[in-house]
C-alpha cells in the first residue's frame, strides 16, 4: 500500500487531501470523492497505485495531441476512479468504478514495456490521472531519466502545489475545458469551472506543451457566443498558438438522449475560434476537409496532413514549416 503525497493528519485520525479542489475531509475507513484515496487508520493511502485498469499503445494523435511528437506511439495507462461525475463520461465503466481492480504493473514495469515497445512516451489518461498522483509521479519521474516523454489527458482538476510538483516531469498535457459556465460544468461534471481555467493558466507558465480540448454537446454547451468568449479567454490568457481542439459528441453514458454534434456547428466553432486569432484549431471525431490539418499561420500552407489519427504529410522540420514560419510545438 503505498501512502498517499498532499495531504494533512487531522484529530481523530482524520485526514484532508489536499491534491485536488475538494480537498475531502475523510474519516477513518472512508474514501474521497475520487473513490481511490482511503484513510486507513488516519494515513492517507492510494489505492490504486501500480494498479492499471487500462493499458494501451495508441498514437499520440489520439490523446488528442497535435503539436507533440506526431507520428510517434505512446504508451497510455489509466486505473478506475475520477473526481468528477460527467453525465457523458465516455470511460465510465473505469472512471466511475468504486471496487479497486488492474493488474500489478509498477512504475520500473511500465517505463521497461513502453521501451520494449518503442514508444516515445508515457500517456497517463483514460481516467483521471491527478487522482493516482503518486503513480503518475513514480513513472513519470523514471521514463523521465530513461528518456521517454510523459503525457497528462487531464481535467484540470487539480490545485496548484502538487500540479507544480509533478508537471516538472510532465512534458505534454491535453486540458479538457469541458464548457464555458459555471452552470454546465457543476450540471454535467458535478464539478466548477474556476479551477480548470486557474490550472490552464498555471500550465501555461510552465514548460509543459499544453493543447485544449472542447467537447461540443447539443444544447449544453454549444452556444456560439459562448465558445467565442472561451476563445477569447484561451488566446488572452494562454496565447495564440496554443491548440485548441473541437471534438463532436455522441450520445452516452446518462447522455444518450442527446443527438451527436452537428459538422455545421463545429465547423462554425472553428472558425469563430480562428477569428479571434488561434492559430491551430481543429476538429475531432468527425472526417472534414481541414479540421484535421496544421496550417502555417504565416504561409497558409498544409504542414501537417492528417486523416483520423494517421499523418499522411509531415512538411515541419525543426519545428518549420517549409516557408521558414516557426510551428509551435514539441515538434523537433
Ligand atoms: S484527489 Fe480524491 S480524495 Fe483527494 S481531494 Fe480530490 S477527490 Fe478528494
Amino acid at each position: 500500500m503505498k501512502e498517499a503525497m498532499h495531504y494533512v493528519k487531522k484529530e481523530n485520525d482524520v485526514v484532508q487531501c489536499e491534491l485536488c479542489p475538494w480537498k475531502c475531509v475523510i474519516a477513518d475507513g472512508e474514501r474521497g470523492v475520487c473513490g481511490v484515496r482511503e484513510n486507513q487508520k488516519g494515513k492517507l493511502v492510494a489505492l490504486v497505485y501500480g494498479k492499471p485498469v487500462s493499458i494501451s499503445i495508441d498514437p499520440i494523435e489520439k490523446k488528442p495531441l497535435f503539436h507533440f511528437l506526431p507520428g510517434t506511439d505512446v504508451f497510455s495507462i489509466g486505473t478506475v476512479g475520477c473526481n468528477l461525475k460527467c453525465k457523458h463520461c465516455q470511460n465510465w465503466q473505469i472512471s466511475q468504478e468504486r471496487e479497486i481492480m488492474g493488474e500489478k504493473l509498477m512504475p520500473e514495469e511500465v517505463v521497461e514495456q513502453a521501451l520494449e515497445n518503442n514508444c516515445s512516451s508515457i500517456a497517463y489518461t483514460y481516467n483521471e490521472p491527478s487522482i493516482f498522483f503518486e503513480y503518475v509521479y513514480d513513472t513519470a519521474k523514471l521514463a523521465n531519466k530513461k528518456g521517454l516523454k510523459n503525457v497528462m489527458v487531464t481535467n484540470g482538476y487539480i490545485n496548484e502545489k502538487p500540479l507544480k510538483e509533478l508537471y516538472r516531469y510532465i512534458d505534454g498535457v491535453n486540458v479538457d475545458l469541458k464548457g464555458f459556465t459555471e452552470e454546465f460544468y457543476t450540471s454535467v461534471t458535478g464539478a466548477h469551472l474556476q479551477p480548470v481555467l486557474d490550472t490552464i493558466k498555471r500550465i501555461s507558465k510552465m514548460k509543459t506543451w499544453m493543447e485544449i480540448t472542447n467537447l461540443i454537446i447539443p444544447t449544453k454547451n454549444d452556444d456560439l457566443d459562448k465558445i467565442r468568449e472561451m476563445c477569447g479567454w484561451i488566446f488572452e490568457n494562454v496565447g495564440k498558438n496554443i491548440p485548441l481542439h473541437f471534438s463532436r459528441f455522441f450520445p452516452y453514458y446518462q447522455m444518450s438522449e442527446i443527438s451527436p454534434t452537428s459538422e455545421d456547428v463545429l465547423l462554425k466553432a472553428r472558425e469563430i475560434a480562428m477569428k479571434v486569432g488561434l492559430n491551430y484549431v481543429y476538429i475531432g471525431n468527425l472526417l472534414t476537409e481541414e479540421g484535421e490539418n496544421t496550417y502555417c499561420p504565416e504561409s497558409g500552407k498544409i504542414a501537417i496532413e492528417r486523416k483520423g489519427y494517421n499523418i499522411l504529410k509531415n512538411d515541419v522540420e525543426k519545428g518549420k514549416c517549409s516557408c521558414g514560419e516557426k510551428i509551435a510545438g514539441f515538434l523537433e
